[in-house]
């Protein structure tokens, strides 16, 4: 017998057919004898409608204490349409609002983080023999004030409960059957991984893959809770996430991230003298614009140049910024181009091998595909390229690090 929390997203619950199918999933686990959490998202648009409605009255994104009494009720209805649904299979089950569990958060309305958890009530539930169906993005702070946890959130609701009653598993189900070596969408050939540890999925949420909230699977290599990623529409092992072992033939290469959204900033004919990339950047972290990756190329002639990547969204407000900065020094020349991205090999196999870097570099010239910036980390290659030389780029190293080769033992549930 195990003790398992599953989540289902907002897909998987969109409508009364699958709010059935997903209570005769939990039905079926609950009947093979193990005690379930079951985590569910509003139904498949119903956050969006709900803010839509709100950012209507707000006349601008909404925010603050009422838009989370808002959104917080779309889970609400999910919660008790499937604690319904599992009451007519003979399943016993009550459903459970994120403040009803005491999950508690702090304060920041629309983006609040989880505090503490009563497991002693979720257990003394799940002792009695029920499901328990618990809101997922949504607790209460110290002055019972219902607050929600950012988009995507469900997920960190759930890793967080499997974190409090120390579940065997935190299950999530989605709509696709677990973590590609990349976008299929673009690379046909991508292939499912049996396990990803929790590093390189950090890596490659941050980097733009969408399956998890990248809150959860901190939280989750916080905690140590073992997750796995499934289809709630096909049958399959999914994809496991969880700590690197010893024993685990790690692949030198897991996984290809690329981020579209990526805009580049150059300055040139800066003063190089000590402060002065404090004096450029310093003006941009003011104006909450997030630098991803920073070069500066070594000085000539008294000046020197600085490229930095923002935020496709930032860059006019970035460029603006630096117009400024450079009439206060009385120099330099502000140039960019908001149409690169950004492409990364992720795996910790790295770590104990060379030579990756160049098999990475050799492949993308091979295709005459200019590099424009590269930054590394343990477990990391980052380039910066042309937009238009995406999917080339992703398809080329798809094949140059033979992801499409399955290695290692497949681990079955
Ligand atoms: N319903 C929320 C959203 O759409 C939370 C979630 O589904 O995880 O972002
Ligand atoms: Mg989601």
């Amino acid at each position: 017998m195990a003790l398992i929390v599953q989540k289902y997203g907002g897909t998987s619950v969109g409508s009364i057919g699958h709010i059935e199918h997903v209570a005769e999933k939990v039905a079926t686990t609950r009947n093979q004898g193990h005690k379930v959490v079951v985590v569910v998202s509003a139904m498949s648009g119903e956050t969006n409608r709900l803010m839509g409605m709100a950012n209507e009255i707000q006349g601008q994104i909404a925010h603050g204490r009422e838009l989370d009494v808002l959104l917080s009720t779309g889970e609400q209805v999910t919660i008790a349409l499937l604690a319904m649904a599992l009451q007519r299979r003979e399943c016993a089950a009550v459903s459970s609002t994120g403040a009803q569990l005491d999950i508690r958060t702090d304060n920041k309305f629309n983006k609040a983080r989880i505090k503490s958890i009563d497991a002693v009530r979720l257990k003394r539930s799940l002792d009695a023999g029920y499901v328990v169906v618990v809101a997922g993005f949504q607790g209460i702070d110290s002055e019972g004030n219902i607050t929600t946890l950012g988009r995507g959130g469900s997920d960190t609701t759930a890793v967080a409960l499997a974190a409090a009653v120390k579940a065997d598993e935190c299950q999530i189900y989605t709509d696709v059957d677990g973590v590609y070596t990349t976008d299929p969408r673009v690379e046909p050939n991508a292939r499912r991984l049996a396990r990803i540890t929790f590093e390189e999925m950090l890596e490659m949420a941050s980097l733009g893959s969408k399956v998890l909230q990248i809150r959860a699977v901190e939280f989750a290599g916080k905690y140590d809770v073992p997750i796995r990623v499934l289809s709630t529409f096909a049958e399959g092992p999914g994809t496991l996430i969880t700590f690197e072992e010893d024993s685990m033939e790690d692949p030198l290469v897991s996984g290809i991230a690329f981020n579209r959204d990526e805009a580049q900033l150059t300055v040139k004919g800066v003063p190089d003298q000590p402060g002065v990339a404090a004096h450029i950047l310093g003006p941009i972290a003011d104006e909450n614009i997030e630098v991803d990756m920073i070069v500066q190329n070594v000085g000539s002639d008294g000046t020197t140049d600085f490229t930095f990547t923002v935020h496709r969204n930032d860059y006019t407000k970035g460029m603006k910024v630096i117009d400024n900065t450079l009439k206060n020094i009385g120099g330099g020349q502000v140039g960019g181009d908001p149409n690169i991205v950004k492409l990364s090999l992720v795996g910790v196999g790295m770590r104990s091998h060379a030579g990756i870097a160049s098999r990475m570099f050799t492949a993308l010239a091979q295709e005459k595909i200019n590099i424009r910036m590269i930054s590394t980390s343990e477990i990391k290659i980052s380039v910066v390229i042309e937009e238009k030389y995406l999917e080339l780029g992703v398809r080329v190293l798809h094949e140059a690090f033979e992801l499409d080769q399955e290695i290692g033992v497949e681990d079955t549930q």
